[in-house]
């Protein structure tokens, strides 16, 4: 990987890692906001499917949570090989072959080659 092109992923990847940090922050910011349904001693009636989609929101939120910091893992871990073994990345680390650069301008933060991430290797990825 020539210097120019290692740069170029490392601008694409501190993108990403902003936009996740981002994200992340509006979540956070979600948090501190009160509970209106807590609030009071006078039990608010609800109909059932109002708890239901409210239960169901949260649990989506945790994992998009969930998803947003495991990105950002491995983000930041991309960025360490391509500062640390410019060589290294864009490498399979499943199969030890070349990671298309097609596939790395898209997932940049990709430690899988597309073959290995359709398999069962690529299912911790998420990408
Ligand atoms: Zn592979």
């Amino acid at each position: 990987m020539t210097t120019s092109t290692a740069l170029e992923y490392e601008g694409l990847l501190l993108q990403s890692r902003d936009r996740l940090l981002h994200d992340l922050q509006q979540f956070e910011s979600e948090e501190e906001e009160p509970q209106l349904i807590s609030g009071g001693g006078n039990p608010r009636w609800t109909n059932g499917a109002d708890v239901a989609s409210d239960v169901q929101e949260q649990e989506s939120d945790f994992v998009h949570l969930h998803r947003l910091s495991r990105r950002l893992e491995l983000v930041d871990e991309a960025l360490e090989l391509l500062r640390r073994d410019p060589e290294e990345f864009g490498t399979c680390r499943y199969c030890g072959g070349e990671i298309r650069e097609r596939r790395l301008q898209l997932v940049p933060w990709s430690r899988l080659c597309s073959q290995c991430a359709r398999g069962e290797a690529g299912l911790e990825e998420g990408a």
